[in-house]
């Protein structure tokens, strides 16, 4: 695609998402200006990216280290805020904090040892994290379930560097999409309970206003971004 062209479908596409979450937050009272849209770019190449942050992108959101670490080099760092939301292996974690500006993932008391670890190793004084929970208990899928919570909770509030900063949730799949409801208005308890000025990171392309409707701070929207996904 030639990249005026691309640049305008992106740019009205972004118009429409941040219509939806105006819409959506104006439903239930909400500020707008509270909720930030992360742009999925995962499998999308570094062109789409540029012109996405010139059509007004300020947040990508990437699923694999490997994969992004090309792309924030080319993309460039201090362009764009960078969160990781794929599962993160531990023998990539040194690369996720020297890429990351926010990791959404964090699923174990292991995980986060090894994170604050290596910040200190790599100097770096503040990283941004979210727990991800599973709370459908599936389990193909990564998360820490709710029962081993506190104990992460617990330890983060000891590290000088990771700073906790919310909840992040991927739900199950269900053909109705008001069925994942239940699942974002548990976790905002769960958030409330814990962390109350925490994020949620909840909604997708389908169920975003959803999930804005039941609280989410983070939306993470590719596909009514950037089109289908090859
Ligand atoms: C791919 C992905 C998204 C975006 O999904 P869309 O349906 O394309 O909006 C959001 N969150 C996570 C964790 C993803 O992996």
């Amino acid at each position: 695609m030639a990249g005026a062209e691309a640049k305008n479908y992106l740019r009205e596409n972004l118009a429409e998402v941040q219509n939806k979450i105006e819409r959506a937050a104006q439903k239930v009272g909400r500020n707008s200006d509270e909720i930030k849209l992360v742009a999925v770019s995962k499998t999308h190449p570094n062109g789409i990216l540029k012109a996405a942050i010139k059509a007004g992108a300020k947040v990508f959101g990437e699923n694999k280290v490997q994969e992004a670490e090309g792309k924030i080099e080319e993309v460039g760092r201090e362009n764009a805020e960078w969160h990781l939301i794929g599962h993160l292996q531990k023998n990539k974690a040194r690369r996720a904090v020297q890429l990351f500006d926010v990791i959404q993932t964090l699923d174990s008391v292991e995980l986060a040892e090894r994170l604050e670890r290596i910040c200190k190793e790599e100097r770096r004084e503040s990283l941004s994290v979210l727990a991800q929970i599973d709370l459908a208990n599936e389990a193909t899928k990564n998360g820490i379930l709710e029962k081993d919570l506190p104990a992460l909770v617990e330890f983060l509030q000891t590290c000088e560097c990771l700073k906790f900063g919310g909840l992040m949730i991927i739900p199950p799949y269900f053909e109705d999409a008001e069925k994942v409801r239940p699942f974002f208005r548990r976790l905002r308890e769960i958030r409330d309970k814990i962390l109350p000025n925490g994020e949620l990171s909840m909604g997708m392309s389908r169920d975003f206003q959803i999930a804005i409707e039941e609280g989410a701070t983070l939306v993470r929207v590719g596909t009514a971004i950037f089109g289908e996904r090859n």
